[in-house]
């Protein structure tokens, strides 16, 4: 029964989600407190799955942990979105509509289109975000995630607020597209992403895996060499790992960057000062060494 229930919980969910956003009575999907709702069910119960079936007792958590999760989980929730709301959706909207941009042929596609065009458009941004994050100086606002040295169904949310904000970023304001289709997408975002961090010995069929990040593929991608990291950058949609070649097949137990040190919220959020702190106290000690 429990081997069933870790095979088909994610692919299931998936489609419980699809249904209740389609079907459900309009003024519940036209809510904003809906989404809100959801999510918070729908990380609830990969949070409690965490206690039915335990994947690594490494990575078991307790009280700092999860407070830890949690307080990044509200930060993303409502901090984050209102940063990304004001800074990033609201010019989009706004130059959307100087520049006479209209898209109002997507009103007309069937819902499950409007939803896999959200989904797309928010995992394509984050790829390619995420493996710049990888691949250059923002390294040092991702790292931080990578600091973690277990994972847990809320640890997607954990990391330095400049790389919370940066992926939290989309191109969905420059579409006409029903705020339902939206709220699917997200909460099947949050699904996915929280099972692919989540302590639970999931056992999806071999189709979900190649289409979604599961937490084979992306543990692989918090292996504890940077090197290894380079791989798995989709945070759900590991279907665009496998277009551009980046994807790598595994998993690891062994999670977390340099010495493996967990890292305290404040480490966290003033890690990417790190290069400039590094050289100011260079340039002093060699004036130091120059005067003395
Ligand atoms: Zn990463
Ligand atoms: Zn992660």
């Amino acid at each position: 029964m429990k081997k069933i229930v870790l095979s088909l919980f994610q692919p299931v969910m998936l489609a419980v989600i699809v249904l209740f956003w389609a079907f459900a009575p309009a003024p519940l999907t036209h809510n904003p407190w809906t989404v809100i709702v959801a999510t918070s069910l729908v990380t609830a119960i990969v949070v409690a799955l965490e206690f039915v079936s335990e994947r690594h007792v490494s990575w078991r958590t307790n009280g700092r942990e999860f407070a830890t999760d949690l307080f990044y989980t509200i930060l993303a929730a409502t901090v984050i979105a209102e940063l990304v709301k004001k800074l990033a959706d609201e010019p989009l909207a706004s130059a959307k509509h100087a520049l006479g941009i209209s898209t109002l042929w997507v009103m007309h596609l069937p819902f499950i289109v409007q939803v896999a065009l959200m989904v797309f458009l928010i995992e394509f941004f984050q790829y390619w975000m995420h493996r710049a994050m990888h691949n250059s100086f923002l390294w040092w606002t991702h790292a931080p995630h990578h600091h973690i040295t277990q994972l847990n169904a809320m640890k997607g949310a954990v990391g330095n607020p400049i790389e919370l904000f940066l992926v939290t970023i989309s191109l969905v304001a420059l579409f006409d597209v029903p705020e339902s289709a939206v709220f699917c997408a997200l909460t099947i975002l949050t699904l996915v992403s929280s099972c692919a961090h989540a302590n639970v010995r999931f056992d999806p069929p071999r189709w979900y895996s190649y289409v979604w990040t599961t937490i084979e593929s992306h543990s692989k991608h918090h292996s504890a060499t940077y090197e290894d990291t380079r791989c798995n950058y989709a945070n759900s949609l590991i279907l665009i790992d496998h277009v551009f070649g980046t994807f790598r097949d595994g998993e690891s137990e062994i999670v977390g960057q340099d010495e493996r040190k967990r890292l305290s919220i404040w480490q966290q959020f003033t890690f990417p000062l790190r290069p400039l702190i590094a050289t100011i106290k260079a340039r002093q000690a060699s004036s130091a060494s120059v005067s003395g």
